[in-house]
């Protein structure tokens, strides 16, 4: 489909590249890079970004469901991906016909996946999940009896183990107590594999990093490090942002629109949905083509600003669901038509994915992956 000039995300896929070549460089040469593409790769378009991060040497793939699974294999995406989250058992043949790697994290789950791949004729290849602490999907080392369920796991007819790996809660957050916390997460795993080792059962990749332990943790890389926010040029954390151990990177999405309409308002004048905004004098008004439905927080009012020609202006009033007042006084000649930078750089100043996370209660993950499905998507390459 074509794309209009109503509002957009720029993917710079030249960012992505150097980012990625960053971030390999830290690597040793033996540890493999997983790149973490769910959620459309965190909104910015997985087919893309995985056919770049292919192209570029990644090794491995992580999303989150079998469907983001097959949309690689159908966008040309040949290298291992892992599925992290649940996949329900009775779709093992479609993991199997497209080389998926199911995340395998329960002895009943494991029975379900392989009863079902069995009987398709199929051999399903998974990594053992194990929750060092997360307390989310996996076995539990400290529980009695979980090496038992490894080995029941491992020998399940119809499924073939090729990996194990953990994931970390606090890796992102600095201070002691995080830090004792990701050490003990990293202990109990290595030891869990340990031991499944000694049983003659280790599985041949563990890898249990994500971008944060990756950066501030050599002894956490194992086999392999799951990179997911930092390839989009983001910090795992605002701790994170200024740290010696984050490199230099880029920014790949910025969101833009345009001004659909400029005008005077007087002072006592209202504007958006609650009247939460009222012009405090003669003020010039620029309505922007780009709401809460493209992904933009409806909360943005308090506190939101924009770059018009390289310039700041404040939201004036609730954000709507396809449109948005920015108050323009005094930036001169703003015209329908004129590009609004919501995100990103524009002249000398920029907007930063942190600040709207922050500035909306949460985080640059949920901003960026929230980009609504309606925003075109418009790459561009080195
Ligand atoms: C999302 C995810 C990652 C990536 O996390 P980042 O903080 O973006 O690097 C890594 N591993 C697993 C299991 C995940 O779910």
């Amino acid at each position: 489909m074509e794309w209009s000039e109503r509002c957009w995300a720029e993917v710079d896929l030249g960012a992505l590249r150097r980012n990625y070549r960053q971030l390999r460089q830290r690597l040793s040469p033996g540890e493999k890079y997983l790149a973490v593409v769910k959620a459309d790769a965190y909104g910015h378009g997985a087919v893309p970004v995985a056919r770049v991060l292919q192209e570029e040497g990644a090794d491995w793939f992580g999303v989150a469901s079998l469907e983001e699974g097959e949309e690689l294999r159908q966008g040309g995406i040949t290298r291992p991906v892992l599925i992290f989250g649940y996949t329900p058992p009775q779709y093992a043949g479609r993991l199997a016909e497209e080389e998926l790697t199911q995340g395998v994290f329960s002895t009943d789950y494991a029975a379900a996946l392989g009863k079902a791949a069995i009987a398709g004729h199929h051999e399903v290849e998974f990594h053992l999940m194990v929750d060092t602490g997360m307390g989310r999907l996996g076995l539990r080392p400290r529980e009695e009896g979980s090496l038992r369920e490894a080995w029941d796991i491992l020998t399940i007819p119809g499924l073939r183990c090729t990996g194990a790996f953990t994931h970390f809660a606090v890796a992102d957050e600095l201070g002691e107590e995080a830090e004792t916390f990701t050490g003990e997460q990293l202990e109990r795993f290595t030891a869990f594999c340990h031991r499944l080792g000694e049983a003659g059962l280790e599985p041949e990749l563990l890898h249990c990093a994500n971008s944060a332990a990756t950066l501030l943790r050599e002894e956490s890389r194992l086999g392999m490090c799951r990179f997911g926010i930092v390839n989009y040029g983001l910090a795992p954390s605002g701790e994170l942002a200024g740290h010696p151990a984050m490199p230099a990177l880029e920014p790949v999405m910025s969101l833009r629109a345009t001004v659909a309409m400029v005008k005077e308002a007087r002072a006592g004048d209202t504007l958006s949905y609650g009247r939460l905004y009222t012009a405090p004098g003669p003020r010039t008004i620029a309505t922007v083509a780009i709401g809460y439905a493209d992904g933009y927080p409806r909360c943005m009012w308090q506190g939101g600003r924009v770059l018009v020609k390289g310039r700041w202006a404040p939201i004036a009033g609730r954000v709507c669901m396809d449109q948005l007042m920015v108050d323009v006084t005094g930036i001169p000649g703003v015209v329908p038509g004129d590009t609004v930078t919501l995100a990103g750089r524009d002249g000398e100043n920029i907007i930063t994915w942190d600040e709207i996370g922050e500035k909306s209660g949460t985080v640059s993950y949920e901003r960026i992956c929230g980009i609504g499905r309606r925003v075109p998507r418009v790459y561009k390459d080195e």
